[in-house]
């Protein structure tokens, strides 16, 4: 089964899909799935999403997520696994957060369990922070009502194996924020009779590093981080009189997340009003913060210990963003963090290779999840 599971994972770092676009990667796991003889079965859900649930339809269902986009980056790893499409590859390790569901599959076709349900959720789009919305938003999952829903992320970084986790938000709430302004152009010896952004966008620059407070012990934590910024062209006779800055935003929860888009758009249309520009402004990549269900956080602190994995209870969300925030604001559950190795490179690093000796203690986790909420 190990030799099984090894080949899976192999073969989806092999042929990495790009969010939105993950069809070769659904019917992979789709045609991997079959055998195993999912009670329902359904695809395309919010995309390319796949749905697979075993067990009897009265009994409380389990929902247990995974990823099946990987990111546009060229990887720079030398593996027999390497991926063979140019500029995109696996280096989010949503390879290995598959295989541990379809080794999920394998464990329950061996030793079905009676009085609960097991749910598969392949997920599309998890980079661009779009399919879990897509999904709830299709009939088939709103229609859905679990017991519970589990995902794991990997963490580089952490010992291999060790499970990280804590109570209320576990990833911050995270979006990306456009404003554009718009005035009048002159020419570069009159800068004067221009209505130009130059001044608003250096403000707003300065106004990010002194709305970071990066101590994310604190709930009121905020990280303001300039990721673009755009003054007029290469047009050296001209002071420019259009320009846009391009900011990601992250707090500990939606709320807190809502208030530091509000000061932030307050400060810039105070900033336009002042240099006679007009400001439009646009909100992106939403994702919202993943809160953790108490009772379904206890539930992984013993089947942690049942294991055998070490636990590390955190005592600070994460910075990133992560779309189970969606699953987590409909149903009760949790995302769990697993350790994959002190000497890990980063998620999204080129050399980030999901390690295969992950998706064994992953499988044990999640099935132990299945067997405490039997009768
Ligand atoms: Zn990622
Ligand atoms: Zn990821």
């Amino acid at each position: 089964m190990q030799d099984t599971l090894h080949h899976i994972r192999q073969t989806l770092h092999q042929n990495p899909d790009l969010s939105g676009d993950e069809r070769s990667t659904a019917d992979r796991i789709s045609d991997w799935l079959k055998p195993t003889k999912p009670d329902i079965i359904h695809r395309h859900i919010g995309g390319n999403g796949i749905l697979a649930i075993y067990g009897q339809e009265d009994d409380p269902l389990i929902l247990f997520r995974a990823e099946l986009d990987a990111l546009p980056i060229q990887e720079e790893n030398n593996l027999t696994y390497t991926s063979a499409i140019p500029g995109q590859a696996h280096l989010c390790g949503h390879d290995g957060h598959m295989t541990i569901l379809m080794g999920l599959a394998y464990r329950w076709q061996e030793n079905p369990l009676n009085g609960v349900r097991l749910g598969l959720l392949f997920q599309p789009a998890e980079e661009t922070g779009q399919g879990a919305a897509f999904m709830l938003a299709d009939p088939v999952i709103a229609g859905l009502n679990p017991f519970r829903i589990f995902a794991y992320h990997n963490i580089p970084g952490a010992p291999l194996g060790q499970v990280l986790i804590k109570k209320g938000p576990m990833t911050s709430a995270v979006h990306s924020t456009i404003f554009r302004f718009s005035g009048r152009s002159s020419h570069a010896a009159e800068p004067q009779l221009a209505h130009s952004p130059n001044r608003v966008i250096a403000q707003l620059l300065l106004a990010a590093a002194s709305m970071t407070r990066q101590d994310r012990t604190d709930p009121d934590f905020t990280v303001v981080t300039p990721v673009h910024t755009r003054i007029g062209g290469l047009a050296y006779g001209t002071t420019p009189g259009q320009g846009e800055i391009h900011f990601t935003l992250r707090a500990a929860d939606d709320i807190r997340l809502a208030t530091l888009q509000t000061l932030l758009t307050a400060y810039a249309s105070k900033l336009a009003k002042e240099d006679h520009l007009e400001l439009s402004h646009e909100i992106l990549e939403p994702f919202p913060a993943s809160i953790n269900h108490p009772g379904s956080v206890k539930q992984v602190e013993i089947a942690a210990q049942a294991v055998g994995c070490d636990l590390e209870l955190l005592k600070a969300p994460y910075g990133w963003g992560e779309d189970m925030g969606h699953f987590l604001s409909a149903w009760p559950g949790a995302l769990i963090g697993l350790g994959s190795g002190v000497d890990q490179p980063p998620l999204h690093h080129p050399s980030f290779d999901f390690p295969d000796a992950l998706i064994q203690p992953g499988v044990d986790l999640f099935f132990h999840l299945l067997m405490q909420v039997q009768p």
